[in-house]
């Protein structure tokens, strides 16, 4: 970083923290205006991944909207987006079939491209380096740096180097404080530095807690006859039940398969394994012969938000601002985010270029949250901001729910209020055991057999990153009440149950991790804190 540091000091006019589509779409949006303006505007964007990508996954289809709003000639252009949606199926599922009903509109993608967004991102990062842009991977941000008046005026990178017993190793580098006129948050869901920011300056006073959902994604090669390029699918029901909200999805695209499942943390029973209920979907007929002599090439699971319109926060705070998913723009009927992270990250670029050109000095860019709130972006979460709710009674009124709020165009003069997630597990003794099928390390896989997909990997001598709050609440709480829960949800096999002399003990594999923040968001009394680890660590997705 030595290059950018000036007078001993690392700054620059705009800090983005996230090297994901937000963050990226911001960067090369500002770049741009200050190329059109010739203008020195000075980027940086740090990225706790290896390398830009990394820690990236998504379904995906890809809204191009945004895109095209930022870069027009797209389609002229060398790209990783080469398959257009050909063709969309909804279906029904249950044990052994699969019913095709009509497309439900949001799931309707004619204009939609089949990507691997992690791929996406490596384009963009280029980009907006070949913008100017300094990309800085395996930095994570760690803390918000506060001026004189209470406001942001840069962050600080994490430490590396700190042993697992909090001394300093001999490879020990301090964390670099990196200083800034406006800081972007662009984490994704649940980033830490963005939910420590909203705290500390109650962003959340006025709007509802959010919703949300994990996400898991296998990608296969697809080389047998029933692969049809551009071939969208989605389905409800099997494997989870009426109560469960969530889905499973299906990409055919450049002789691949994305096989996914997304469920709502809001699900009651705690031994509800979203890992197990993606093997389990792979032995239903419908799947299963797509997935016939291929071969299993990726894994991942990500946290993401469905709280929606009523769940935004404050954009706008002393000294910075939140872009994409850190800000909870996913349109959860669709199952897309990623057009608007790119919108808001447009936006966010527009009302920050203005910023820093205008002779008022404050530290507040309002005009993004004006901006924000008269788009098309909000205007369409807004259409939607009760179907997820609707959800909460079970499946059946959820559909009718959805289909009057859609035939209504979401005019319903209520907004339906958002319950907390963790609160709704329920005690183990109320559900019977859950049976997953057998892994085999060919079709179906145990969680060590998916993470080694993932590449994850984190220095074990380092101060485990996630920390039990209050340790005197996991035996008398999450295991004898809730039966372990966090050992079911975390899908990738972090936390274990061990049984020695008659006794239980948390065992947390914290090398395994990927980043998906669940454990987060579900714990029932809200007793993990996920720090972030040394930068550069964790999943290296390529496919996802
Ligand atoms: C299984 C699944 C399927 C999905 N399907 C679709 C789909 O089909 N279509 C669609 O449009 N959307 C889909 N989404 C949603 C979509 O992936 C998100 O809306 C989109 O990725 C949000 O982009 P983002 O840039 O805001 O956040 P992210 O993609 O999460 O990127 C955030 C980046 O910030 C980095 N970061 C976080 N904290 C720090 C820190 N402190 N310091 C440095 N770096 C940090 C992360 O490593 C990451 O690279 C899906 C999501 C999932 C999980
Ligand atoms: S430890 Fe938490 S963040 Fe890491 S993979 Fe498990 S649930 Fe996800």
């Amino acid at each position: 970083m030595s290059q950018t540091t000036q007078n001993d000091q690392l700054s620059f006019d705009t800090v983005i923290i996230g090297g994901g589509a937000a963050g990226l779409c911001t960067a090369i949006r500002l770049a741009q205006k200050s190329q059109t303006h010739k203008k020195d505007i000075r980027i940086c964007v740090l990225e706790k991944g290896a390398q830009v990508g990394a820690h990236i996954i998504s379904g995906c289809i890809l809204n191009p909207e945004g895109l095209d709003q930022l870069l027009p000639n797209w389609r002229q252009m060398d790209t990783p987006i080469k398959t257009k949606v050909v063709k969309d199926r909804f279906y029904w599922m249950t044990k052994k079939h699969a019913y095709r009903l009509p497309v439900p509109p949001p799931m309707r993608n004619q204009d939609g491209y089949i990507v691997s967004l992690s791929k996406v991102c490596v384009w963009l990062g280029q980009i907006a380096e070949s913008l100017g842009v300094s990309i800085f991977p395996g930095y994570s941000a760690h803390k918000a740096l506060f001026g004189k008046d209470g406001e942001v005026i840069g962050i600080e990178t994490g430490e590396m180097g700190r042993l697992k017993n909090g001394d300093k190793g001999p490879q020990y580098q301090p964390g670099v404080p990196i200083y800034c006129k406006q800081l972007i948050l662009a984490e994704g869901c649940k980033g830490s530095l963005t939910e420590n920011l909203i705290n500390h300056f109650e962003l959340r006073k006025n709007c509802q807690i959010q919703n949300y959902a994990i996400g898991l994604k296998e990608v296969w090669t697809a080389k047998n006859k029933y692969y049809q390029e551009g071939l969208s699918i989605h389905s409800t029901g099997w494997p989870l039940d009426h109560k469960t909200y969530g889905g499973g999805f299906i990409y055919h695209y450049e002789g691949k398969i994305a096989l996914g499942l997304v469920i709502g943390l809001d699900y009651q029973p705690p031994n509800i394994d979203p890992h197990g209920e993606l093997q389990k979907l792979k032995t239903h007929p419908f799947i299963s012969r797509q997935l016939d002599g291929e071969q299993c090439i990726a894994y991942g699971a990500r946290a993401l938000n469905e709280g929606g319109y009523q769940a935004i926060p404050q954009l706008v705070f002393p000294g910075g601002l939140i872009v994409g998913c850190a800000a909870g723009f996913l349109n959860v009927a669709q199952l897309k985010g990623t057009h608007n992270a790119m919108k808001s990250g447009i936006i966010a670029a527009d009302a920050v270029f203005n910023h820093l050109q205008s002779p008022i000095s404050s530290t507040r860019c309002t005009n993004y949250q004006h901006t924000i709130e008269q788009s098309s972006m909000y205007r369409e979460l807004k259409k939607v901001r009760n179907i997820r709710p609707g959800f909460y009674r079970g499946r059946l009124a959820g559909f009718m729910n959805a289909a009057f709020e859609t035939v209504t165009f979401g005019l319903s003069p209520w907004t339906l209020r958002l319950e907390n997630d963790a609160k709704k597990l329920r005690p183990i003794a109320d559900y019977p055991p859950r049976h997953y099928p057998k892994p085999d390390g060919k079709r179906y896989f145990s969680k060590t057999d998916s993470v080694r997909l993932t590449g994850t990997n984190h220095t074990e001598d380092q101060p485990c990153h996630l920390v039990i709050k209050d340790p005197k609440r996991v035996i008398p709480i999450n295991y004898a009440i809730y039966g372990g829960p966090e050992q079911f949800y975390c899908p990738a096999n972090v936390y274990e149950y061990i049984k020695t002399n008659q006794k239980v003990v948390l065992q947390i594999n914290g090398q395994n991790c990927i980043h998906c923040k669940t454990c987060a968001i579900k714990d029932p009394g809200d007793n993990i804190e996920w720090l972030l680890p040394q930068g550069g660590e964790g999943p290296r997705y390529s496919e996802t």
